[in-house]
This record gives C-alpha cells, structure tokens and sequence, in this order.
C-alpha cells in the first residue's frame, strides 16, 4: 500500500533509467508512482530484430506492471507527462496532473529529422514496437511487390534498401536486411532472386560506428561488404521522398529507406525553462539533478552530462542503468539529510553486431570482433532481457535462426496498403 506519510518519488518514463531507478528504490522508505505512456518496458537494442524478422514483438517488451508487481512502495500509471512546473512540483499530464517531493524525468529521445520532419513518412526510424513494425511491413512489402513488378526499373527501386546512418542501429539494421535476403527468403521467390536486392548505408561522417576505435570501425565496414552491404560514407543525404533518396546531388532510386541518423530530446525538457544542449538535452549538474532543483533529477538519454575527460556519456543503456540507480541513491541520501554525490559512469565497454554471427567489441583492455565478438554481444543482450519467458524465447528463437536459416516472425502487420487489417482480412 502507499502510505502518504512518505516522500512521493515520481518517476516518468519507465525504460531503463527510469525501471533501474524504481528498482533501486525497493527497499526505500518512499512511495513511488512511475508513469509511463506506454504499458511496457522495451528491450530498445533489440528492436532491428523485430524490424527484420527475427523476433516478435512480445520477445523484447514486457508490462512494466509484472516487473514492479512485487514491489509494494510501486504504483504504476499509464499516463503521458506533457509539461514539468519545477517551483510547484507538479508534472502536468495529457489528463491530469501529479505532485512530487522528488521527479526522475526519464524520458528519453526520439529519432531527428535536421529540420526535415516531412522526410520521416518516406524514412522511418526505430525507436518504438510500432516503429519496427511499420519497418517490418515495409520491408517484406517490398520483396512482395517486387514479385509482381513486371517493370525492371521499379523492380530495382523495390529491391533497394537505403538506411540512413552508420551508427549501431544503421549497421545493425543493414546487417540483418543483407541477411534476411541472401540467406533467408534465397527460396521463397520465384520471379526475383531476392540475393539481388540492394542494401546501401549511407553515413555523413567520415566512417562507420564513430564511437568506436578506427581499426574496429573499418572491421564492421569489410564484415558488412562480406554480406553484400554496400557502405558509403562522408556521404550526405539532401533529399528523402517516395522514389528514393539523394546523395551528392546523384538519386538513389529506392522505395524502402530507413532513418538511423540522429536523435532530438523529448519536449518535455523545454517544458523545464532552463538552458538545453543543440540535441535539447538538459545539462544536469554532476549530482544528475537540475540546476536550482535538488529534488528533480533528469537521467538517461534525456541527460546531457561529461564524463571524467570532457567527454559527452553516449546515449546507451548502461548510462541510463546506472543514472537511474544513482538518482536512487541521492533520493535516499537527501531523505536522510545527507548531501548528494556526484555521478560516475562506470564503462564496461561497446558491442554491435553485423548479421547473423559477426560483431565489433571494445571493452577498453580488449578489442575483438568476428564471431566471438557475436557471442559476448548474444550472451551480454540476453542476459540484460527483461523477464524469464523472453530470455527463454529469444535463446530460442536465436538458436533455430542460426541453425536453419530461418527468421521466424515473417509476417507482415497490416494489409497491403498499410491499413491495419480489419477482423478476418
Ligand atoms: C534502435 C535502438 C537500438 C539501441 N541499441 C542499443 C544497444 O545495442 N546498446 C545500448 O546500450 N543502447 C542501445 N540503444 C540506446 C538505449 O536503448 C537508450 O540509451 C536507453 O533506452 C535510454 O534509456 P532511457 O531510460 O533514457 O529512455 P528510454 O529507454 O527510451 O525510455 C523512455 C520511456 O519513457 C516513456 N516516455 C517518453 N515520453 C513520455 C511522456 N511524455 N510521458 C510518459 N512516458 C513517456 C517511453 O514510453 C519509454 O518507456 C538503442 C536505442 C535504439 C532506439
């Protein structure tokens, strides 16, 4: 039960700063409401997996009810937060409003368009089940309709993929698409031979995975090219529409491009009022709460913070994780009147994968990659996997895709013109 003698700790957004943060307040003598605007807590690195076939929606999401049901100093909403009021501590939701003692604002970010919003219905991002899903659709859309394309230029076009953006989710989602069709559906076809298809990244900067060190960088480049990825960078993107994407002033004709270029903040940081960095992330102090307001944390990749050396802490789950049981234990330590500490991001390193059984690994003393790279990040993302029956499932699922060559979840949402299908289509 919540008993109203106690600090009200508010947390907003239930992914991973914001799970970890209510989490790390169990046994704290506090009640707690988390807020969030969606009823499951998602597994986000794993989210290329649905978008390409490999897993089903409910193998990386899990009711944020069941993982705090057993916490009894938890009550969870569903609810969107749309402005904060500091002085008044109250966050304003879309139907309501809630008074806080203590705010952990975990929001999170969405993808970012430069400006361009209108190209996001020609080149989606990942970032929500919905996401991968419509990136689901488009995709094996694609192969269908390439199927019946008697016109050899548009069948190209079809059988084109463009993903804008050689980060993580760029190389993961190219990596997978190389896959799916040179050795998945290799069978599935009888007028295209989907080993034909077209997977192009396309990165701005000048090489892929920029976060890592080079010599791995220019291994996931050669471990793409080995799957049939055709990778450009210093390569910008000045124009997404229906028939394609332009490149260096040249047309790339296209009809699936995918967005994995850039994040902006949620809005609720301009509801704060205090200064933001360019992504419209908030600068918290090194205690992670806001400037002025020592009962209101913000965490995770809303965050904008420096590690030890000046450099930025990158928006990955292990910043948020760790983030989110920090503000825990400030929380815990200003209810007992002690001072607030200052945060350190403890890095235990970087993976991302590229297909089916490669990877790049940098976990500071060692750099790897190839297929033991592969295994760490298989091993490291299961075990980070919310709830038993997911982490069953996806070993699972992993296993039966490695040894078959199938991907199990090739069904397209929705019916052909992308309306969701009415009962009994
Ligand atoms: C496709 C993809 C792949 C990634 N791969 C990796 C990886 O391999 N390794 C890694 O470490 N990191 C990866 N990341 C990054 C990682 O997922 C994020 O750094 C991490 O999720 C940040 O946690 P967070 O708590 O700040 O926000 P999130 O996990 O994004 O959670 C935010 C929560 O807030 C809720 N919310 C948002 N706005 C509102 C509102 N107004 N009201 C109520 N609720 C709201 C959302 O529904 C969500 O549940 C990936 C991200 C993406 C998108």
């Amino acid at each position: 039960m919540i008993s109203s003698e106690k600090p009200h700790v508010l947390i907003v957004g239930a992914g991973f700063g914001g799970l970890y943060a209510a989490k790390a307040l169990k046994d704290a003598p506090v009640q707690i409401t988390v807020i969030d605007r969606r009823n499951h807590h998602l597994f986000q690195p794993l989210l290329y997996q649905v978008a390409t076939a490999g897993l089903s929606p409910g193998d990386i999401a899990y009711p944020i009810r069941a993982v705090l049901g057993r916490q009894e100093n938890v009550r969870v909403l569903l609810a969107e937060a749309v402005s904060v009021d500091l002085a008044a501590r109250k966050v304003k939701l879309s139907d309501g409003e809630i008074s806080y003692d203590y705010l952990i604002l975990a929001p999170g970010v969405r993808h970012a368009y430069f400006g361009h919003s209108d190209w996001e219905q020609w080149a989606p991002g990942l970032k929500t089940l919905d996401d991968a899903l419509e990136i689901r659709r488009r995709i094996l859309l694609a192969f269908e309709k390439a199927e019946r394309e008697p016109d050899e230029a548009r069948r190209r076009g079809l059988l084109t993929f463009v993903i804008v953006g050689g980060g993580p989710t760029g190389v993961e989602l190219a990596g997978a698409i190389a896959e799916i069709s040179r050795r998945v559906m290799v069978r599935d076809f009888r007028a295209i031979d989907p080993r034909e298809a077209r997977v192009l990244l396309i990165e701005g900067g000048p090489r892929i995975l920029s976060i890592y060190p080079e010599d791995l960088s220019a291994k996931a480049e050669e471990q793409l090219q080995r799957l049939g990825v055709e990778v450009w960078t210093g390569s910008l993107v000045t124009a997404v529409d229906a028939s394609g994407v332009v490149v260096k002033g040249q047309k790339v004709p296209a009809t699936t491009t995918l967005w994995a270029a850039g994040v902006e903040a949620s809005p609720l940081a301009r509801s704060l009022g205090i200064e933001l960095d360019r992504a419209g992330r908030v600068n918290v102090q090194p205690d992670l709460t806001v400037p002025g307001h020592p009962d209101a944390f913000v965490i995770g990749d809303l965050a904008a913070l420096q590690d030890k050396d000046g450099k930025p802490l990158p928006g990955v789950a292990p910043v948020a994780i760790q983030q989110g049981r920090h503000a825990a234990r400030n929380i815990l330590r200003a209810s007992r009147g002690l001072p607030s500490e200052p945060f350190h991001y403890l890095d235990r390193g970087s993976l991302a994968t590229i297909g089916r059984a490669a990877a790049v690994a940098d976990f500071g003393w060692i750099k790897f990659s190839g297929f033991f790279a592969w295994l760490s990040w298989l091993f490291i993302h299961i075990f980070f996997l919310i709830g038993f029956r997911n982490r069953f499932i996806v070993m699972f699922e992993w296993a039966w895709a490695y040894f078959t060559y199938q991907r199990a979840a090739r069904l397209i949402t929705g019916n052909i013109n992308g309306r969701p299908s009415a009962p009994g289509e």
